[in-house]
């Protein structure tokens, strides 16, 4: 069971994750979580170090997808400031739900091993892709503001958190990189 909420991989930032290491591992699509993963939840747009980190992942031949448990208003505005070639999003996608994991590996026709998923959320994100056996990088959130259904959410993650570090899985706070 606990299982399902360790990541494979554990880093303090989306900077930390280089084309090169996933390319190792066969990746060929990344999949990106939005609030808290690479912006701040409410921060409408990507800065530019975001921007460049997806462009440097597309130039390595990595795609990039957005699946977001946010509305579509903000899930668009933010991937549109990426100005990425032929950008695709899945808003409102339920996470920890796999359906939309299910529908994006169809769409992109890839199968699960060459997908990662990187993610701030235990409860969600990782749970989600762990549960469509994808490769799971966790990051710790940019900020420390929730939108308050994830407020929620974190009371259990620190539960879980509590329970992986008790088992020897994970610590909270000792990245990978
Ligand atoms: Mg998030």
């Amino acid at each position: 069971m606990l299982k399902l909420f360790t990541p494979n991989y554990y880093i303090r930032k989306y900077t930390s994750l280089r084309p090169e290491f996933l390319k190792e591992k066969g990746i060929k699509l990344l999949v990106c979580d939005i609030d808290n993963t690479l912006v701040p939840h409410d921060v409408a747009l990507p800065d530019e170090e975001a921007k460049s980190f997806l462009k440097k992942m597309q130039e390595a031949g990595i795609r990039v997808v957005f699946i977001s448990n946010n509305v579509e208003e903000r899930v668009k505005t933010f991937v549109d400031g990426c100005e990425l070639e032929n950008p695709v999003s899945y808003p409102f996608a339920c996470k920890p739900l796999p359906f939309s994991y299910r529908k994006m590996l169809k769409e992109m026709a890839v199968s699960r091993n060459e997908v990662a998923v990187i993610g701030d959320q235990l409860m969600t994100d990782m749970l989600g892709a762990n549960i469509m056996r994808l490769f799971t990088i966790l990051t710790a959130p940019i900020v420390q503001r929730d939108l308050s259904f994830t407020k929620f959410n974190r009371i259990f993650e620190r539960m879980v958190f509590f329970l992986l570090e008790k088992s020897g899985k994970l610590k909270r706070g000792e990245f990978d990189e």
